[in-house]
């Protein structure tokens, strides 16, 4: 019998044809093998109905260790195709364009052993095979293929040659095979004198490393800095280098058992950072590295080597953790090439590069686990371009993302391809990149826009771009309302079509009314939604400040609701700045409303004195958020009303202030607060409004105290609850519900 079977998933770049060949051949199966657009499909004969249950269970189960399986199809084949044998058929043979790029992969464990004991490949820090390397980062075009690689200028040696043509060996078609012979090597400048024996820059690198020097390294995705992160003088330094205020620092260990020692891990942690993705996890911190590392925090980004180099570093060095941080300074893109690097990264003892170049400048992910759901919070390396099964067709739509946090994406067949986490749009450079990967996506993946979408907002410099592009070429723009859009991002990630209760609480974003909104209780399905209630309008004197000054908030909150300030918060602030302040809320001088729960989270915070004044993007709710001790009961608030009020939870919250509270015991009862919020609001949408499914998004929700909380309290009540992980719940998952909202939008009609 003649089947034809379509595997969806990461099947592309992950050693899927082989390993389908090799099965093939163990069962006597033949036919052929090949990728399409959608994943890799086969034609083949099969003896019995059996005989494809075992072909098809043995690809399921014992597929590549990268490969990931959406779905198979079987269907009759074509025709009766005469086969002798099974071959693997080049990608050209089949219908349609090869749209699949893999992410970058960790090096796996075969190969870190193959460098200890293959004669050409001793030592050899850019090894790699079908199951590991670099993919996404060196593509220029596809199908994926050396030639259209930046492993193009690398001629393969004989040896390289012979396992890239060998369907048994495990560099069957691993595009950037290399070795010692022939493959990328790295080199340094140092002191006027290039350096380019691998073992020699080692040395040094350690050497420097180790008498508390910071040193930038060219990784898989961009440059890194790096330094020891017990050494206190060393990460001051590198926070000069990075012109970097407080934001905390990322940290490598040694290995699982070291890193163990250091910070409690789960086991859903230690399987995200132990994943061949290998993103930064964030997680409990339970020893100090040096104070400058994370200023303030409890937390502590994590990761595990990833690259030959670190594994090579780490036995040469008497730290146990190095500070690994993006090669740039302050929000710039991470540096990629030479040129970048000696601009813009200063005053490290050594730089390293390497010669294999970065086409597609990727940073490394972050990700935080809330129960043992693995949360993104940027999406980078590892993970972009993977793409979401959007369950419609979403071809030629081109979604441009919000501000801060921007990520683009495209719509190419019944998928969405995001890009990786691009930055803040603000910044000059950052706008350049955005541009550049956007014309790279475009490219690479075949793209023609058809239909644009963008944010609400007309100011976003995503939304001015969209609306360049649509006036120069007369693509229809849709524009979609900023929360909308997170609601759908999260409802498209986990495949839902029907109408949901959606919770948004977030930083802000322009709403209908032309006010701030970001604390949001809509019912909504893909295309349309309503705003059923939300937090009270407050002033947000001073409009973008306030955000970045809680302290306008915990006034704007206070005055609004007449109550009393307390002596300490005046005393911080200053009378004089308050006064200023009212009398601006008073003529109503640059105070636009806003329902952000973001805004509330930062009056709290700055009442209760952890934070008045931020250094970064949202550090006084994290702040709050690290403050939260144990579980305590809610303040009460009317949860029923169409614009839920704080006026009681901050006036029980000057109570407990007053009679001496503990600050951990009043963040707890303030985060139980909004979660029972959330869950009282939840079950009403869902009673009055027939709907099953409750979906929350936004900012906020990187917050793990809350969302764990929510896990739980959903669960209890067994309700399905949707929480942001692929697409993240911060506006880096903006464009994804752009796209999947414009496509909905053209073709359905509004619910009203
Ligand atoms: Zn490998
Ligand atoms: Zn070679
Ligand atoms: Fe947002």
């Amino acid at each position: 019998m003649h089947r034809r079977i379509y595997i969806r998933g990461l099947v592309q770049g992950v050693g899927f044809r082989p390993f389908v060949y090799r099965i093939a051949m163990e069962e006597g199966v033949r036919g052929a093998v090949g990728n399409y657009t959608g994943g890799v499909v086969i034609d083949a004969v099969f003896p019995s109905e059996g005989a494809l249950d075992r072909f098809l269970r043995r690809v399921c189960d014992e597929r590549p260790p990268v490969a990931s399986i959406d779905g198979v199809e079987v269907g009759q084949g074509p025709q009766a195709a005469a086969y002798d044998t099974f071959v693997i058929s080049r990608s050209k043979d089949w219908d349609g364009d090869v749209t699949q790029v893999a992410p970058d992969i960790a090096v796996c464990p075969e190969c870190l052993n193959d460098r200890r004991t293959q004669a050409r490949r001793m030592g050899y820090p850019f090894i790699n095979c079908t199951h590991c390397g670099p993919r996404f980062s060196i593509v220029r075009d596809l199908p994926y293929d050396r030639g259209r690689t930046t492993m193009s200028v690398f001629g393969m040696c004989d040896g390289c040659r012979e396992e890239y043509e060998t369907v048994s060996d495990r560099r069957f078609h691993a595009q950037p095979v290399a070795c010692n012979d022939c493959g990328p090597a790295y080199y340094a400048l140092y002191r006027g004198v290039r350096i380019s024996d691998y073992g020699e820059l080692l040395g040094l690198a350690a050497g420097l490393l180790g008498q508390g020097e910071a040193i930038a390294l060219k990784g898989v995705g961009g440059y890194h800095l790096l330094c020891d992160a017990l050494d206190g003088k060393a990460t001051a330094a590198l926070r000069e280098i990075k012109a970097r205020d407080t934001k905390p620092f990322a940290v490598m260990f040694r290995d699982m058992e070291t890193l163990r020692a250091w910070a409690a891990v789960s086991k859903a942690e230690e399987a995200c950072l132990d994943s061949w993705r290998r993103p930064i996890v964030i997680v409990n911190q339970l020893r100090s590295l040096a104070p400058s590392v994370n200023p303030g925090m409890k937390t502590l980004g994590v990761m595990l080597p990833y690259m030959p180099v670190h594994y090579d570093l780490f036995p040469m060095l008497d730290t146990p953790a190095l500070v690994v941080t993006s090669g740039n300074r302050g929000d710039m893109p991470v540096a990629v090439s030479e040129e970048e690097a000696a601009s813009r990264i200063a005053n490290v003892a050594l730089v390293v590069h390497h010669n294999r170049e970065i086409h597609n400048r990727v940073d490394d992910s972050v990700a935080q686990v809330c129960g043992t759901l693995p949360c993104l919070i940027r999406r980078a390396r590892g993970y972009a371009p993977e793409p979401l099964t959007a369950g419609m067709d979403t071809d030629g739509a081109l979604a441009f993302g919000a501000e801060e946090a921007n990520t683009f994406a495209i719509g190419k067949g019944d998928t969405i391809l995001q890009s990786q986490h691009i930055g803040d749009l603000k910044n000059w450079e950052t706008f350049g990149f955005y541009t550049e990967a956007m014309e790279r996506f475009a490219k690479l993946f075949r793209f023609t826009p058809r239909l644009l979408a963008c944010d609400l907002h007309p100011d976003y410099l995503s939304s001015r771009h969209a609306a360049d592009m649509s006036a120069a070429t007369g693509l229809p723009l849709v524009r979609v309302q900023h929360h909308h859009a997170h609601a759908v991002a999260c409802m498209t990630e986990y495949g839902l079509h029907r109408p949901v209760a959606a919770i948004v609480m977030d930083g802000s974003g322009l709403g209908d009314d032309g006010r701030v909104w970001g604390g949001e209780f809509m019912l909504c399905d893909r295309a349309s939604y309503r705003r059923l209630s939300h937090l009270e309008y407050l002033p947000m004197p001073g409009g973008d400040r306030a955000a970045l000054e809680p302290w306008r908030m915990a006034a704007a909150c206070l005055y609004t609701w007449g109550l009393p300030f307390p002596a300490g918060f005046t005393a911080r602030v200053g009378r004089e700045r308050i006064e200023r302040l009212c009398r601006m809320m008073e003529r109503d001088v640059c105070t636009p409303l806003t329902s952000s729960a973001g805004r509330i989270f930062d009056a709290v915070a700055s009442l209760l004195g952890l934070c008045d004044t931020s250094s970064r993007r949202a550090e006084a709710p994290v702040l709050l958020e690290q403050a939260a001790a144990g579980v305590e009961r809610p303040y009460v608030l009317d949860t029923e009303a169409e614009a839920v009020s704080f006026r009681p939870v901050v006036e029980a919250i000057l109570e407990d202030m007053e009679c001496g509270m503990p600050v951990g015991y009043i963040s707890a009862r303030f985060h139980a607060t909004m979660a029972h919020l959330i869950v009282d609001k939840a079950v009403s949408v869902m009673e009055r409004e027939g709907v099953g499914e409750v979906v929350v998004s936004g900012g906020c929700f990187q917050n793990k105290y809350l969302t764990e909380m929510l896990q739980e309290m959903f669960a209890s009540r067994s309700i399905p609850l949707y929480v942001p992980s692929r697409a993240p719940a911060n506006d880096g998952g903006i464009s994804v519900g752009q796209l999947s909202s414009a496509v909905s939008r053209t073709r359905t009609t509004r619910m009203e």
